[in-house]
């Protein structure tokens, strides 16, 4: 049986095209694109190449974007960076609950160096409201950094509003779009953003190779320093093959965006409404609309997510309780228990994550079996049981019980 592969939020398989058109970087086009000398020249070249396909697929200039090791340097570079810039004169930063960890933590270890941050939350969708934005604004903010669409719950943030605020206020907008990029239209100048981040390999490019757009005119200071790669904003000879295979993915990306999403919405509403119609106690996470085309999370209420996964991937079944970092950890994941989400309704949440390679066959395959697993694991569980008798039982309201956490249902004791 084939296995279906639902956790594209992770990573993505590298494109046979971007492959191919890195293959050569690795034998024949060695050359240092530093080098003066021909072997060199070719190989800057296709660089400068990859470097106006990055640009013009965030609406940017070739000049303003820096080739990375991925999203988390990215992130890193964006924070600490422009924190460094106005090291004595402000300190303080912005971001919120739902933030990748590249993003929280990079700010949190900012305050070591005595500045300091603020978390602002998000509501039951996971949105965040540009007003609490606005509340939190200080003289001294420096960024404030939000998320395009969060990895876990799919939910896509009014950027373009918070990014305003930001600027008002005369400080800068940052945005993780590690999810967006080459998913959903990206465009710098018209949504106002002055540092963004993105990552190759979830885009169908290698592990290891990203990028931060950086503004005209806006100086960071460098977290690598050497040589002067990347117009002395990061040192380092570059990934060249990683490059080149980035700049190829998110062209192919940008010019199949329509088809691609398109694809990816009717898979995920018909793996959405599926679940929904064929096992009860089932609570899709995020906002329902304003989400990314191929995320789908769900609580399956009175089961623990991980034994769900064990049991999908006996079947050969791929998909995540989260963030791919915070998986194998009993920690339930920051991101829907800032949803306001309690501790075992979060236990039970599986992320389903769609690509372009998703097929419907994938979909039903994971509709077959689903009902089953989670029907297992219920008839195990002992909550379920007491709080089946006290839906029946002691709840006036049978549809509370249907979205509450069991604790909540007031059963009588059987
Ligand atoms: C994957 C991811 C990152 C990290 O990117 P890497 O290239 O793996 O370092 C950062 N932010 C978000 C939202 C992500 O999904």
């Amino acid at each position: 049986m084939d296995r279906v592969y639902l956790d594209n939020a992770a990573t993505t398989p590298v494109r046979r095209e971007v492959l191919e058109a890195m293959a050569p970087y690795f034998t024949d086009k060695y050359g240092n694109p530093s080098s003066i000398h021909s072997f060199g020249r070719v190989v800057r070249r296709d660089i400068d190449l990859a470097r106006e396909r990055v640009a013009a697929a965030i609406g940017a200039s070739p000049e303003e974007i820096v080739f990375t090791a991925g999203g988390s340097e990215a992130d890193n570079m964006a924070i600490k960076g422009s924190a460094l810039a106005v090291l004595g004169k402000k300190k303080h930063v912005i971001t919120s609950t739902i933030e990748h960890h590249a993003v929280l933590e990079t700010a949190e270890s900012m305050t070591r160096l005595g500045f300091e941050v603020t978390v602002v939350g998000v509501n039951a969708d996971g949105l965040v409201d540009p007003e609490d934005v606005r509340r939190a604004i200080r003289p001294d903010t420096f960024l404030v950094t939000i998320m395009h669409a969060n990895n876990e719950i799919g939910t896509i943030q009014p950027i373009e509003a918070i990014a305003a605020i930001a600027h008002e206020a005369g400080a800068l907008f940052h945005t993780d779009a590690v999810q967006s990029v080459a998913h959903i239209p990206v465009d710098v100048q018209a949504m106002g953003i002055d540092l963004l981040s993105l990552s190759g390999h979830k885009f169908y490019a290698p592990k290891g190779v990203g990028a931060l757009y950086i503004r005209r005119g806006l100086r960071l200071v460098p977290l690598v320093h050497g040589g002067a790669q990347e117009r002395k904003r990061r040192a380092g000879t570059e990934n060249v093959a990683g490059i080149v295979g980035m700049g190829v993915a998110i062209e192919l990306a940008s010019a199949e965006m329509d088809a691609t999403a398109a694809h990816e919405r009717v898979l995920r509403d018909k793996l959405t409404s599926g679940l929904e119609q064929r096992i009860p106690h089932v609570k899709l996470n995020g906002h329902r609309t304003q989400r990314l085309p191929n995320n789908v999370n769900m609580s399956f209420l009175y089961v623990e997510g991980e034994s769900l996964l064990l049991n999908l991937d006996m079947l050969g079944i791929a998909a995540s309780s989260g963030s791919a970092c915070t998986s194998g950890s009993l920690e339930p994941s920051h991101v829907l228990m800032a949803l306001g989400m309690p501790h075992e309704v979060a236990h039970g949440s599986v992320r389903m994550t769609l690509g372009r390679y998703t097929t419907e066959a994938d979909i039903d395959r994971v509709l077959d079996v689903m009902p089953g697993i989670v029907g297992k694991l219920r008839e195990m569980s002992p909550v379920y049981e007491k709080t089946m008798c006290g839906i029946k039982e002691t709840c006036a309201n049978a549809h509370a019980c249907d979205v509450a956490p069991a604790s909540s249902c007031s059963c009588a004791d059987s």
